[in-house]
């Protein structure tokens, strides 16, 4: 198996060099040359899998570079019961839906689930090599959280995430701060979010500095996490489908709904459906930031501006262009190069890509439907399951069942992923049911430790110094 970019230029890559990339070396990014399929007897024949097991079967398909018993290795220790206890469990809840759950790890959103494997194959793929990298990054909350808690203690990497001064909740600094691992540095900038991503991005593009420091990233267009999160869809089809006649199984399809944001998430549901997962239709959750839901609706592609981009209730999806798009519309525009080099430069020159002459194969040969929910929707809607289930579900989780009623098909399950859990959004929580959620006693140890953040100025040369002084080298 071997890895090409959307826009046709550089060398076929292996999975293990996919690992250490950000973008291809001509800008695009790394689809797999052809998408590998499962037949229906192999899927029956993973039912009785464990989760590390399904795993294992999974990426093999994609990292065929890894030997079996080293790939099987990483997926145990990634999915070990220590970090997920119950991995992936399915709740059904009113209205014919079931919520899959993918936020049982240490940081309480589905980011753990492929982030987990990302530390495990990096840390494998350094030692192979005998190199080390120092990971980069700006988070305004999830993102950077679940990249420390499954980098914290290896030893060929160090972490060096920024963040916001003030501007993150109590909750999210202390699943960040309250880390002590010496290779683990949070540092906290006097700025927002965006100044945090400048200072990234300059020093990033210094190709001198960044080699020096062996500087890599692990953002949502890494081609590992993509991989990674085929899994569960996998997972949540073989689990809905537990109780169906075993003769009916394989007509049983399902659909997914998914609160998005960079279109990571769905379009790892978007690979399972291509490799024989049976799934009739995935459904795009946006909140107001809704330029994917747009896109689907219309066929036209306009990111917007920081300035045009709301911050809502659902913060983890405030997104203004959605950075693996470009990954579904090489497969749209029939795996073109140069049409997705065309399309790109359209963008770059009216600021809108118009797809609108494929728009009847977004649904009928792609299987897209999508939708947007407002801050009184998810509200409504965290109300409703509540009163009607007894459970509590987060506002990302809340923009997935909003959407996803709008769909829901006779005798076809509809299922909606979990990306976080409501501890994580206390205040929405509060404005919708009038409770405070009890924190269990690791959540209450987390929240009372004491915290470990290097403030700075928003000054480059500072950031530089740290960071040479403490990589890994
Ligand atoms: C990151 C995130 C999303 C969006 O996922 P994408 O892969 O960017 O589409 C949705 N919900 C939560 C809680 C997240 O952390």
């Amino acid at each position: 198996m071997h890895y090409i970019s959307t826009r046709g230029g550089g060398e076929p890559r292996t999975y293990v060099e996919t690992l250490l990339e950000g973008l291809a070396s001509d800008g695009g990014l790394s689809v797999p040359a052809s998408l590998p399929t499962v037949s229906a007897e192999e899927l029956e024949s993973w039912r009785e899998l464990d989760y590390a097991e399904l795993a294992t079967e999974v990426l093999g398909r994609f990292a065929t570079d890894i030997p079996r018993e080293d790939l099987a290795a990483l997926c145990r220790a990634a999915y070990a019961p220590e970090v997920f206890p119950t991995p992936v469990p399915l709740r059904a809840i009113d209205g014919g839906i079931t919520l899959v759950g993918l936020s049982e790890g240490p940081t309480l959103a589905f980011k753990d689930m492929a982030m987990q494997f990302l530390g495990h194959a990096l840390e494998y793929a350094l030692e192979r090599t005998d190199g080390v990298l120092n990971i980069l990054g700006a988070t305004s909350g999830d993102t950077g959280s679940a990249a420390e808690h499954a980098l914290r203690g290896k030893d060929r990497i160090g972490v060096f995430m920024l963040s916001p001064q003030g501007r993150m909740s109590p909750f999210q600094r202390a699943q960040m701060y309250s880390l002590q691992d010496d290779n683990v540095h949070n540092i906290a900038v006097e700025g927002v979010f965006d100044d945090c991503q400048d200072l990234v991005k300059r020093l990033s593009g210094d190709l001198t500095f960044k080699q020096a420091q062996h500087l890599g990233a692990v953002n949502s267009i890494n081609l590992a996490r993509i991989t990674a999160q085929v899994v569960y869809y996998f997972w949540a089809w073989l689990r809905a489908t537990d109780a169906v006649p075993a003769p009916r199984r394989a007509d049983s399809a399902v659909s997914v709904t998914v609160p998005s944001g960079n279109f990571g998430n769905i379009l790892s549901g978007y690979y399972a459906k291509g490799m024989g997962v049976p799934i009739r239709r995935l459904v795009l959750a946006a909140n107001e930031n809704n330029v994917l839901d747009e896109f689907f609706r219309t066929g036209v592609y306009r990111p917007r501006s920081a300035a045009e981009t709301l911050a809502t209730s659902s913060p983890s999806m405030d997104i203004s262009k959605a950075s693996n798009f470009e990954r579904f519309v090489y497969d749209l525009l029939d795996r073109d190069p140069s049409r997705v080099r065309a399309a790109w430069a359209e963008l770059a020159e009216t600021g809108a890509i118009d797809l609108s002459a494929e728009l009847s194969r977004l649904d009928g040969e792609f299987g897209f439907a999508s939708g947007t929910s407002t801050h009184e929707d998810r509200v409504a809607t965290i109300r409703a399951v509540h009163a009607a289930s007894g459970e509590v579900i987060d506002p990302h989780t809340a923009d997935g069942v909003a959407v996803a009623r709008r769909f829901v098909e006779d005798g076809v399950p509809m299922l909606v992923l979990e990306t976080a859990k409501p501890e994580k959004f206390a205040d929405t929580i509060h404005e919708a049911l009038g409770i405070d959620l009890d924190y269990s006693p690791e959540l209450r140890a987390m929240l009372d430790a004491p915290q470990r953040v290097t403030e700075m100025p928003n000054d480059e040369q500072a950031l530089r110094t740290y960071i040479a002084e403490h990589a890994r080298h």
